[in-house]
């Protein structure tokens, strides 16, 4: 089964502009996919692992259609730019990262020539794929809301912070802590 990818124009609209982290993700993406897709069975749910906040995140989340919103888009503050998509059922998971070598090669390039080297190369000289056992970790779980002392906003109860025996949210209880 080969997947239709959104057309990398599209997915710079989703993002506001074209540059080499979008187009890094695009590929990324779309090989982790392609590869995936030999893996799985054909609706099987995706959930993504994105190790870094970056621009191809945009990338990541409008072409596997994996979102914050719906909770298979877990994002871990690693600083790297690496994506594991893992079938939730049957636990088969790529982890794509990029291929050292290729960085180097392209290190010298404008801007623009290095999303073109981006966008044009092979899966081989571009991207490492690995075929691991991925783990989902387990969906957020619901958690009672409480209401901080401070502001009166409702929060949720993990994210509650204890200052001077006051319940506080976390922006106001940094604010009780520097003031
Ligand atoms: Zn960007
Ligand atoms: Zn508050």
């Amino acid at each position: 089964m080969k997947k239709n990818f959104p057309p990398y124009d599209e997915v710079v609209k989703f993002h506001g502009h074209s540059c080499p982290g979008l187009a890094t993700g695009y590929k990324l993406t779309t090989l982790a996919f392609e590869k995936l897709n030999e893996l799985r069975s054909q609706d099987e749910e995706i959930v993504a692992i994105v190790e870094n906040d970056a621009c191809g995140t945009d990338a990541v989340q409008y072409i596997s259609g994996c979102t914050f919103g719906k909770g298979n888009f877990i994002f871990k503050d690693h600083g790297k730019m690496v994506y594991t998509f893992i079938c939730r059922k049957s636990g088969k998971a790529v982890r794509a990262s990029r291929n050292p070598v290729f960085r180097k090669k392209v290190g010298n390039l404008t801007r623009d020539e290095m999303i073109n080297a981006i966008l044009s190369a092979s899966a081989q000289e571009f991207v490492k794929l690995e075929e691991t056992s991925g783990k989902v970790p387990v969906k957020a779980q619901l958690y009672k809301n409480l209401t901080c002392e401070e502001c009166q906003e409702t929060v949720m109860e993990t994210r509650i912070k204890e200052i001077n025996g006051r319940k506080l949210c976390i922006p106001c209880a940094n604010k009780e802590i520097s003031s």
